[in-house]
């Protein structure tokens, strides 16, 4: 039997992370599936900028960089977090982008592959990687004269070979919410010697991740996803400790040499994951990312990753089977796996017949904010899609989110004119 309204407000009410949704600011009737995309705002977010800007910055001006710490808040960030990716002190900073930070650690991939083994021209990555992969991935083997090979998922085991540098896996497939096996394929390429670079944007803090558990080599993830940094924020970047020091990555800017105060003449790279770093760290986006990270310290109390996931899966489950029950005969297909072990925070359905960006629309229009992926014409469909934070959502929204997708669907609302202008951001 599928729960009713009343079984998820009894849910919602006996759950131990509830607490933790009164550390956002949420707006009013309004239900928000799409954290995995743009986090929701810590309250506490507001309150702390305007002392960055009216206090540190107005008052303190540059003394602020040594008396309020800004200095080092790439590190304190990336030290505050690192435990919820199995990372050990030192070894996790925020800094510049997902695309930048991606760029650096391939560039640094490469050249520890072409000092292991110059027989290995391949570059490995998934053909429904985020497309910013994709691109960087392409550039970066433009420059080292490496072959980029794009493969489904059920490829990659196979393809691992003597030729193979670099395999780059995104943890969480951005359209399917599929989850990789990571320990299981950075040990299948480690047996052949190939570096492996995982980009953790839809799961870090979403799902448990061990990256020394894993024995990963490198790993980039997002900011403004799951960890709620506020739009562009800052990303974080890790380097087994390893791989860490074998060589400097290519951005050698001034924040990342080992002595930036002294302005020498010549580059030497700081010792360890610093040498990441490039220019001067963006405070702004620094201090508001630490509200988002604030709210991990908070679940740790409540539980931690332990209790995020369980009640992360539980959401995913009752979406998947109140979709399936109540919006039945619609045309949708369930694309994310069902199986636990291989599935992220987010869930996808199909929809024969098309209009999936349509009926997205009608449901924001609703009140109900998901999103839309476009496929590739082959064999990726255009997707509806929903993320599921559980720092935030709650039961009755996830049932309340399927009654307005089933009036949406039943109504044929979402065949208007209004709902078929694509939006530039989707
Ligand atoms: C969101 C996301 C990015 C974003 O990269 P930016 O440089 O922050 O724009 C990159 N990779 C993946 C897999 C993502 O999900």
């Amino acid at each position: 039997m599928t729960p009713t309204l009343q079984d998820c407000r009894e849910r919602d009410a006996l759950e131990p992370l509830r607490p933790l949704r009164d550390l956002f600011a949420l707006p009013e009737g309004r239900i928000y599936l799409d954290g995995n995309s743009l986090g929701a705002t810590p309250k506490a977010t507001a309150a702390r900028m305007a002392d960055v800007v009216q206090r540190e910055w107005s008052q303190e001006l540059i003394a602020s960089w040594n008396q309020a710490g800004w200095v080092d808040l790439p590190q304190r960030l990336g030290n505050q977090f690192a435990p919820w990716l199995g990372a050990r002190q030192g070894e996790l900073v925020f800094t510049d982008t997902t695309s930048i930070n991606l760029f650096k650690v391939l560039s640094a991939a490469a050249r520890i592959a072409a000092e292991d083994g110059p027989a290995r021209r391949k570059l490995l990555t998934e053909r429904s990687n985020f497309p910013t992969d994709l691109y960087i991935a392409e550039s970066v083997c433009a420059q080292h004269g490496l072959e980029l090979v794009l493969l489904e998922p059920e490829q990659i085991l196979g393809a691992l070979d003597d030729e193979t540098a670099i395999v780059l896996l995104t943890h969480v497939n951005y359209r399917t919410g599929a989850m990789h096996d990571m320990e299981g394929l950075t040990a299948a390429a480690h047996a052949r010697g190939i570096v492996c670079v995982w980009d953790l944007c839809h799961s870090a803090g979403a799902v448990p991740i061990d990256l020394h558990g894993a024995d990963a080599d490198f790993a980039v993830g997002c900011g403004y996803k799951y960890l709620n940094g506020g739009p562009g924020a800052p990303a974080f970047v890790w380097a087994h400790p390893r791989v860490v020091n074998r060589c400097a990555q290519p951005l050698a800017g001034w924040f990342g040499h080992a002595a930036p105060f002294r302005f020498t003449p010549g580059y030497a790279p700081a010792e360890g994951i610093d040498r990441y770093l490039c220019g001067t760290p963006p405070i702004l986006g620094l201090s508001a990312l630490q509200c988002g990270l604030d709210v991990f310290s908070a679940a740790e109390l409540l539980g931690g990753m332990a209790a995020l996931r369980a009640k992360s899966l539980a959401l995913t489950d009752l979406f998947i089977a109140l979709v399936e029950q109540r919006c039945a005969g619609h045309g949708l297909t369930l694309v994310t796996p069902r199986a636990h072990d291989r599935r992220g925070s987010q869930v996808c359905f199909a929809r024969d017949g098309g209009g999936a960006c349509a009926v997205v629309q009608a449901l924001i229009a609703r009140g109900v904010i998901g999103d839309f992926r476009e496929g590739d014409g082959g064999l990726h469909q255009d997707i509806l899609r929903f993320g599921f934070t559980p720092l935030y959502v709650g039961f009755e929204e996830v049932w309340h989110a399927v009654e307005q997708l089933r009036q949406v669907l039943e109504s044929g609302e979402w065949r208007e004119a209004r709902f078929h202008q694509r939006p530039k951001v989707t």
